[in-house]
């Protein structure tokens, strides 16, 4: 490869002897040299000074992961957890993620600046914003929100989570279908695709015909039925509003069937799976720490998704990280009243890599695509985020394919004292983990210190070229 540096350059850090992993591009062999947080150069044997040299010999590097789909602030506050719930990101490989905000009532507009300072106060990575809807006023401000806080991508559950978050009518959908596609290029509607109807039904009956069960018998009160058909609707209902629909946490092969059939129609629309529903079965062991809504379904299931993943029609993976302790947890409570909710940003690249790379033979290729450009791409901070390329920040994470560990939620240093993996020996680990730049994670120790930012997008404008523009917070 080409020096795209000279020789004279100063480099902060240099990435030395890795195998780097490039979305579109595959392996290259190159080292990385990087300055004031960004990748200034690819090529052999970068040869100028460098502060710091970090050898990377027998390692693969990955961009640093781009996790889609998180929420932060479920249990502790916003402010602890930005910090708690980083720094298991952090130590597992991911350097950027993109938080689901949630306020049953309150406009955003009173709370997005208390969030944006707790990211760049407490996070380790850097973190996009999305807002869940519930209110017809926090409809009304989605214009407001985006023109003045950068946030382009907003959330709906067909079906809400009982004790958590109320369910919306598909009315309700249509118009926040067509709130987002006024935004114009770039909005998304992220959908939690599942019939409320069918749930609640499916719930009740489930409860009287089973008081006691086990993990495996959650399943039945979120039939896949429910989220194919919510998938149908959702599909429908965005291409008549001409909005980017975004379907999160995709975890049936009914579900992926209807994602199939809509697109042979004509319907475009992206769709996203999570790291435990590729990872874990209705059959684990650990019973219901692993409960989760959407539920964590039979093996036949798993194997679709993974199907969907190599396929393509499955584009990206998140984690659906939520933190929980086991107080919050009560697994105890059984198959009706333990909660929800999977601590997982921590094992979210280690889960990929054994499932994926080790177990099913997935190429490093596809899950660097799944797990780091396209969500950069799709929420619009790429190539920024997402790649390894000279101008992106310096954002990767070093991989030794070979390390195994069993996982503990003690290593993980996140806010849980579980992991719904814990006792599963996992194969491939990151070493290192270089966030804007500098060394922040190496060997299962925070090594730097937090080092968010928050990431405002906004659309490109034609005035952007003449630089006709009026004054505006910082483009990602
Ligand atoms: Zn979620």
């Amino acid at each position: 490869m080409a020096k795209a540096a000279s020789e004279s350059a100063k480099f902060d850090l240099v990435v030395r002897h890795g195998t780097l992993v490039i979305p579109g591009m595959g392996r290259v062999n190159a080292d990385i040299g990087i300055a004031g947080g960004r990748i200034a150069a690819l090529g052999d044997n970068l040869s100028g000074p460098a502060d710091e040299v970090l050898d990377a010999r027998g390692k693969v590097v990955l961009p640093g992961l781009v996790d889609p789909h998180v929420h932060i602030g479920n249990q502790l506050s916003f402010e602890e957890e930005a910090h708690t719930e980083t720094r298991a990101a952090v130590l597992g490989g991911v350097t950027t993620i993109a938080i689901f905000l949630r306020r049953l009532e309150d406009s955003y507009l009173d709370h997005l600046p208390r969030f944006q300072k707790a990211i760049e106060e407490r996070s380790f990575v850097d973190a996009a914003f999305h807002l869940q809807i519930f209110t017809e006023g926090q409809l009304a401000d989605i214009p407001r929100c985006a023109e003045e806080h950068g946030v382009r991508s907003f959330k709906f559950y067909m079906s809400g989570i009982p004790n958590i978050v109320p369910s919306i009518k598909d009315d309700f959908l249509y118009e926040g279908f067509h709130k987002v596609a006024a935004l114009g290029p770039g909005a998304i509607a992220c959908v939690h695709c599942e019939n409320g109807c069918l749930i609640d039904h499916a719930r009740e009956d489930l409860k009287r015909r089973k008081p006691e069960g086990t993990l495996a018998d959650w399943e039945e009160a979120h039939p896949a039925e429910a989220e194919a058909l919510a998938i149908q609707t959702a599909a429908y209902l965005a291409g008549r509003a001409g909005a980017h629909l975004y379907v999160v946490h995709l975890s049936s092969a009914e579900g992926l069937e209807a994602v199939r059939a809509a697109r042979r129609a004509g319907a475009k629309f992206t769709v996203e799976t999570t790291s435990p529903y590729l990872g874990l079965t209705s059959e684990d062991s650990n019973g219901f720490l692993c409960k989760m809504i959407p539920p964590i379904r039979s093996p036949r299931n798993r194997e679709a998704l993974w199907e969907g993943v190599c396929d393509g029609s499955i584009e990206l993976i998140g984690s659906d990280n939520t933190s929980r302790t086991l107080a919050s947890k009560q697994p105890e409570k059984g198959l009706h009243c333990s909660r929800p909710g999977l601590p997982v940003l921590g094992t979210h690249l280690p889960v990929l890599l054994h499932f994926g790379h080790n177990l099913r033979g997935v190429p490093l290729e596809l899950l660097v695509e799944r797990a780091c450009r396209k969500p950069a791409e799709i929420y619009g901070i790429y190539p920024r985020k997402g790649t390894i390329a000279v101008g992106s920040d310096a954002d990767l994470v070093v991989v030794d394919l070979d390390a195994e560990r069993v996982v503990d939620a003690a290593y993980l240093q996140g806010m849980s004292d579980f992991s719904p993996f814990q006792g599963k020996r996992l194969r491939g680990w990151p070493v290192a983990t270089i966030k804007g730049g500098r060394v922040v994670a190496r060997d299962g120790r925070i090594v730097g210190k937090p080092s968010g930012r928050y990431l405002p997008r906004y659309p490109a404008r034609p005035a952007e070229k003449s630089g006709a523009r009026k004054q505006e917070p910082a483009r990602v």
